[in-house]
C-alpha cells in the first residue's frame, strides 16, 4: 500500500486552516470525487474515501490535535493508535452518504431468496488405537438441522401455501430514495415484512414453526480407513446442516483423535512397542512369540548378545499406509529384565559364570580385585 498522504495535502489546505476552510475544501473535493458524479476517474471512489478520512480527522478538534502531534500513527491500530471509530461520527449526515456510497447502494444488500447451502459441521471422533491401525466402521449419533418432513422444507402447513409478499411484491427488497446535498440516492433494503424471502407463509408449519427446518438426531455411519492418525480430518459430503430454499446441505468434517495404547505407540506409519526379555535370553538369544495388535502374533528371533535398548525392526508389520497397500515397519525396543530374586542354585551358577567371565576377559571383577588388594 502506498504511504498515506498527509491529511492537509489531501484536502489542499494549510496546516493552520480554519474549521470553515477545511469544511469548504472538503465539500468541494467530495463533490468532485463523488463516484456518482465523477464517472471518468476510476480512482474517484478511492479519492473520495481519502478525502472523507482526512475530513473526519481534521474536522474534529481533538482528533486534529492528535494528528498534528503524532501523525497517521495515532489512528493506526497496528501501531497502538485508536483506529477509526467508523466514519460519520458526529458529522451531520455524512455517515448516511458514506453508507449510501460504499455500503447499501446496489448490490450492498444480498437478496436472501436464492438457494443457500447449509452450514458445515465439525465433530471430533475418538477411536481406539487398533481401530486406527486396521480401520473401522463406526455409527454415531448427532443432532443436526434437517429439512422439515412435515412441510418438506417450505415452512408452510401442508395444504396451505405461501403467497407473494404484498410489501415487496416478491422482490425481497425495498427501494427508497433520499435527498442529500449531493443529489438523490436510491437505497435498497431487505424487505421487513418477508425478511427478504419474497413470500409470506399464511399458515406456518406446526412442526417447524415456519422455518422449514427441524433439529433431528441422526445416526451417521462413517468408515475410518486403516492407518489414520490423530488430527486426520474426514469429510462427509452432504452430511452437514440442511440448506435453505432448495440449496444443498453443508458437509460434515470429522476430526479423528486416536486414544493411546498401553503397549504400542506410533511414529507416522512405524509401529513401536517395548519387549521385556530375560537377561539370559538377551545373552543366549531366543525365539519369542510377540503378541501383535488385533490378536495376531509374530515369531521373533532375539539374537544372542542383544543389549538393553536394542531395536529390532520387523519389516511390514507396522501401520498400513492410508492410500496404498504398503505398511510401515514394527520397531521392537528390547528391555532386559534383571532378576531381583535368585535361588541358591541360580546364585551359584551366576557366580561361576562371573568367575568364568572374568577369566575369559583376562581381568578380575572389582570385588576380587579389592579382595586381592587387601590381601
Ligand atoms: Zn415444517
Ligand atoms: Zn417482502
Amino acid at each position: 500500500m502506498a504511504a498515506k498522504r498527509d491529511y492537509y495535502d489531501v484536502l489542499g489546505v494549510a496546516r493552520n486552516a480554519s474549521a470553515d476552510e477545511i469544511k469548504k475544501a472538503y465539500r468541494q473535493l467530495a463533490k468532485k470525487y463523488h463516484p456518482d458524479v465523477n464517472k471518468d476517474d476510476e480512482n474517484a471512489a478511492e479519492k473520495f474515501k481519502e478525502v472523507a478520512e482526512a475530513y473526519e480527522i481534521l474536522s474534529d478538534d481533538q482528533k486534529r490535535a492528535t494528528y498534528d502531534r503524532f501523525g497517521h500513527d495515532a489512528f493506526d491500530p497496528t501501531k497502538g493508535g485508536a483506529g477509526f471509530g467508523g466514519f460519520g461520527e458526529g458529522m451531520g449526515g455524512f455517515g448516511d452518504i458514506f453508507d449510501l456510497l460504499f455500503g447499501n447502494v446496489g448490490g450492498g444488500q444480498r437478496r436472501r431468496t436464492g438457494p443457500q447451502r447449509g452450514a458445515d459441521r465439525e465433530i471430533r471422533l475418538d477411536i481406539n488405537f487398533e481401530d486406527a491401525v486396521f480401520g473401522v466402521e463406526k455409527d454415531f449419533e448427532m443432532q443436526r438441522v434437517e429439512k422439515c418432513n412435515q412441510c418438506n422444507g417450505s415452512g408452510a402447513e401442508p395444504g396451505s401455501s405461501s403467497k407473494t409478499c404484498p410489501q415487496c411484491h416478491g422482490a425481497g427488497q425495498m427501494r427508497s430514495s433520499q435527498s442529500t446535498p449531493f443529489g438523490r440516492f436510491e437505497t435498497v433494503k431487505t424487505c421487513t415484512r418477508c425478511q427478504g424471502e419474497g413470500k409470506i407463509i399464511e399458515k406456518p408449519c406446526n412442526t417447524c414453526k415456519g422455518s422449514g427446518k427441524t433439529r433431528k438426531k441422526r445416526t451417521i455411519n462413517v468408515r475410518i480407513p486403516a492407518g489414520i492418525d490423530t488430527g486426520s480430518r474426514l469429510r462427509m459430503q452432504g452430511e452437514g446442516e440442511a440448506g435453505s430454499n432448495g440449496g444443498p446441505p453443508g458437509d460434515l468434517y470429522i476430526t479423528v483423535v486416536v486414544r493411546p495404547h498401553e503397549r504400542f505407540s506410533r511414529d507416522g506409519y512405524t509401529l513401536i512397542c517395548n519387549l521385556d526379555i530375560d537377561f539370559t535370553q538377551a545373552a543366549l538369544g531366543a525365539e519369542i512369540e510377540l503378541p501383535l495388535l488385533g490378536g495376531a502374533t509374530h515369531q521373533m528371533v532375539i539374537p544372542a548378545g542383544t543389549q538393553p535398548g536394542d531395536v529390532i525392526t520387523v519389516r511390514g508389520k507396522g501401520i498400513p499406509h492410508l492410500h496404498s497397500q504398503r505398511s510401515g515397519d514394527l520397531k521392537v525396543v528390547v528391555q532386559v529384565k534383571i532378576p531381583t530374586k535368585l535361588n541358591k542354585r541360580q546364585k551359584e551358577l551366576l557366580e561361576s559364570f562371573h568367575e568364568e567371565h572374568d577369566d575369559k576377559d583376562g581381568k578380575k571383577g572389582i570385588i576380587d580385585r579389592l579382595k586381592d588388594a587387601m590381601g
